[in-house]
């Protein structure tokens, strides 16, 4: 499930493609028959409010689809789009309307937010029980003691990944370059919960190309357009390649810009045993993430149990 070997036609690539998109696909899937058994035997649906403040291009893509797939799984999506000047204490007094709505599972406030509002008080406003971002310092703290949290997407879509890929991590020595509050930190602890040897690596570090050199597991979020190249990666690694950079694509008709990741993917594929793509790779996990953050808020508020998926 999720991997596939390498395409035809591509000379001296070895790693096999880990693929997020159809691993994605299976995981809405199974949301989705969580969200009709909720329905037929509890009579409710689980509901997730999105809130998107301004317009940017980016944000409103992510947006789009986030309401999209949310609706794929059979949830309720409730979009509240907020004109850019919006003042903070209008988003806290909408936040705080939600946070009390019984319909509303999960709220996600779209990150980049307009300068004259503050993201930390935005995200601490949000009830830990709703919060499907799992940035709230209650979620940030449930995490690091080892207690069930809300988990931030992208980094549990990692985790999904690699459990499916090694089955058990236990031992192995795991690279996390990046160190942001919404995937460095979260995927280490992740990855130390799952009794892996983990090493932060950040813009400070010496030697970064020694450092990846050693990981099993190398996890890129840096923001940095093909930063990590084969050379900085041991034979037979697994790499995750968590970075989206748009660069300008001049020559390619309506299509302004193409994604790329933080790894250098020919070079990396020819050392690395398995691979994420970009786009195609973490992406796709992040949203479907954020469907299981909501189907999981929505049964642990009701004391309803249900399969871990
Ligand atoms: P941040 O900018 O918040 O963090 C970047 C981290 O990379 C920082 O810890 C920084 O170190 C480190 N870093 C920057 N430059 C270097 C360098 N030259 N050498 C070593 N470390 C460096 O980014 P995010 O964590 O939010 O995102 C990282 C990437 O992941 C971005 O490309 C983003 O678009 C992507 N992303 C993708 C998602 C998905 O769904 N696929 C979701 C979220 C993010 P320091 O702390 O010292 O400054």
């Amino acid at each position: 499930m999720g991997e596939m070997a390498k395409p035809k036609g591509m000379d001296g690539m070895s790693a096999k493609i880990i693929d997020g998109k159809a691993f994605s696909g299976q995981l809405i899937a199974k949301i989705a028959a969580h969200v009709t058994t909720l329905r037929n035997t509890h009579d409710f649906t689980p509901g997730l409010a999105v809130i998107l403040v301004g317009e940017d291009p980016a944000s409103q893509v992510y947006v789009r689809n986030k309401a999209e797939k949310t609706k794929v799984c059979g949830m309720r999506s409730i979009e509240h789009l907020m004109p850019a000047d919006t003042s903070q204490e209008m988003l806290l007094a909408l936040i705080e309307q939600m946070n009390r709505d019984d319909q509303v599972d999960g709220i996600l406030v779209q990150l980049p937010l307009p300068n004259q509002i503050d993201d930390k008080a935005v995200i601490q406003a949000i009830a830990p029980e709703k919060d499907v971002d799992g940035f709230h310092v209650v979620n940030a703290g449930l995490l690091a003691t080892g207690q069930p949290a809300l988990v931030p997407c992208t980094p549990y879509g990692c985790l999904m990944m690699l459990q499916h890929h090694f089955s058990d991590l236990s031992g192995l020595n795991a690279v996390v370059l990046g160190r942001s509050n919404i995937v460095g930190k979260p995927m280490a602890q992740l990855l130390l919960n799952a009794n892996a040897t983990v090493t932060i690596a950040h813009s400070r570090t010496k030697d970064l190309a020694h450092i990846c050199r050693q990981a099993d597991i190398l996890i890129a979020a840096v923001g940095r357009p093909a930063m990590v190249s084969g050379e900085w990666i041991k034979k037979g690694a697994v790499i995750i390649d968590v970075g989206i950079n748009r660069l300008p694509a001049p020559n390619q008709g309506e299509k302004k810009y193409h994604l790329t990741g933080d790894v250098d993917f020919d070079s990396a594929s020819e050392v690395a045993s398995a691979i994420t793509p970009v786009p195609g790779g973490v992406g796709p996990m992040t949203i479907a993430c954020l469907l299981r953050n909501t189907l999981v808020a929505a049964t642990r508020r009701r004391n309803i149990a249900i399969d871990d998926i």
